[in-house]
């Protein structure tokens, strides 16, 4: 599954810093009919990049999007629905009832 890593080597460099990515920093994190998603963490800035990556056989395809999400945060949630309408009404709900503690809590770390 990670024989695609040492062929992304020449693909663009974190698009903050223009360090280039070392496949140690690399994990393809879900892998489906000759595409890879896989998620890159810059060795110099530490932020990441989570790229999709096609392979049809003339060459090597990729997009990729910066991300504040780690490996296990994607493999936590790529399978999730998401959030609708009433998980973020709850949400507001229970900031505004709770509001001392969500702040407390908020503000403690
Ligand atoms: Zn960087």
């Amino acid at each position: 599954m990670a024989d695609i890593l040492p062929g992304l080597r020449g693909l663009q460099p974190c698009p903050l810093c223009k360090t280039a990515y070392v496949i140690d920093n690399m994990r393809v994190v879900e892998e489906d009919c000759g595409a890879q998603l896989v998620h890159m963490t810059c060795g110099q800035c530490q932020n990441s990049v989570l790229a999709f990556i096609v392979d049809p056989g003339l060459g090597v395809g990729a997009v990729g999007m910066l991300t504040d999400l780690s490996e296990s945060d994607v493999l936590r949630l790529r399978d999730s629905s998401g959030l609708d309408e009433n998980a973020v009404i709850d949400f507001a709900q229970m900031i505004r009832k709770r509001q001392k503690e969500f702040i407390y809590h908020f503000m403690k770390d």
